[in-house]
């Protein structure tokens, strides 16, 4: 049986070491501060939103939330940007995805300061990723993905890892960061029009499932040995839970786990990681900005 891969725990410990590193700083009178805006009240957003704000106060990081309603116009919000590029203790501003369609997502991410974007979604963050520039903001959720495979002492130097999924979220910086200088693996990225998905699959030591499609990937997709990350996170209706639906990943847990050296869960797999990723991602822009270490 596969060794499960707990990110819940891995990222208990990142958050531990976080938050040691910002006592320091605030022993040095520096705090960082994380800036959240959500437009609108998509439910799976204000959870998402509201774990990010508990998870800041817990771990001694200044949080400002900021909900707006749902028709609140392109303009206030590039407004609001701009107040957060320009306040002092904000390092970190995040805007949640996905905004009511008269938003112009791409245009609200060019508006923050590409120090202070801790999703890693500006231009010159993605620049900055492909030309393994070390100052690169990279995205949580690629980076969370990294870390389990580093905590589990899986090597990525010369391995063979297909991504599947081109998402500019996970995907594509996915494949960017198996592929920088240092990680060394040999990437191949598959998407909704890949030709014989399964055979391209089976090539991979180390496979990354961000397709959001629920338990889509099975054991036809997964070599003997193969190490599983699922991405995915996929409501699927239950009526045995009290919540009406249960979630899964991108992968079939109980056909392809039996296969592989090394799986992650879901829940309790990648997501715990996207946050304790954006908790370092945001003491990293204070320590930039602020020249503070
Ligand atoms: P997305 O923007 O919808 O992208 C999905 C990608 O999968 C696309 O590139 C699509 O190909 C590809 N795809 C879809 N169906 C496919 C198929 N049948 N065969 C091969 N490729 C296929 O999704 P995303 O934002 O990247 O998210 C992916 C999953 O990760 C979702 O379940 C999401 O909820 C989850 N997620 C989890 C976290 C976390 O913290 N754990 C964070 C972000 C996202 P095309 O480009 O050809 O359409």
């Amino acid at each position: 049986m596969a060794e499960i891969i707990d990110g819940k725990r891995i990222a208990e410990r990142c958050l531990a070491e976080t938050a040691a590193d910002i006592a320091a700083l605030r022993s040095s009178g520096t705090t960082p501060g994380l800036a959240v805006v959500l437009v609108g009240s998509n439910p799976a957003s204000l959870a998402y939103v509201r774990s990010k704000d508990k998870t800041c106060r817990e771990i001694g990081m200044h949080s400002r939330k900021i909900e707006l309603p749902a028709e609140t116009p392109q303009a206030e919000v590039l407004r609001l940007i701009a107040e957060l590029n320009a306040d002092p203790a904000i390092h970190g501003i995040l805007v949640q995805s996905p905004p009511p369609s008269q938003i112009d997502e791409a245009a609200i991410v060019r508006a923050i300061d590409p120090r202070k974007d801790v999703d890693g979604f500006h231009p010159a963050n993605v620049a900055a990723l492909a030309m393994d520039d070390p100052s690169a903001m990279v995205p949580c959720t690629p980076l969370g993905c990294l870390e389990l495979l580093r905590a589990h002492g899986i090597a990525t130097a010369g391995a063979r890892a297909v991504v599947v999924g081109r998402s500019l979220i996970v995907g594509k910086p996915m494949a960017l960061l198996l592929l920088a200088k240092g990680t060394d693996a040999t990437v191949t990225v598959a998407h909704s029009r890949t030709k014989d998905l399964p055979a391209v699959c089976r090539e991979a030591d180390i496979l990354i499932a961000a397709l959001g499609r629920p338990e889509f990937l099975g054991a036809e997709h997964v070599r003997e040995g193969a190490v599983v990350i699922d991405v995915g996170i996929n409501r699927v209706g239950d009526s045995t839970d009290p919540r009406g639906y249960r979630l899964v990943g991108d992968v079939d847990f109980e056909a392809v786990a039996p296969k592989c050296r090394a799986i992650t869960p879901v829940p309790g797999g990648v997501g715990p990681m996207t946050i304790a990723m954006l908790m370092r991602n945001t003491l990293r822009a204070c320590r930039n900005i602020t020249g503070k270490s």
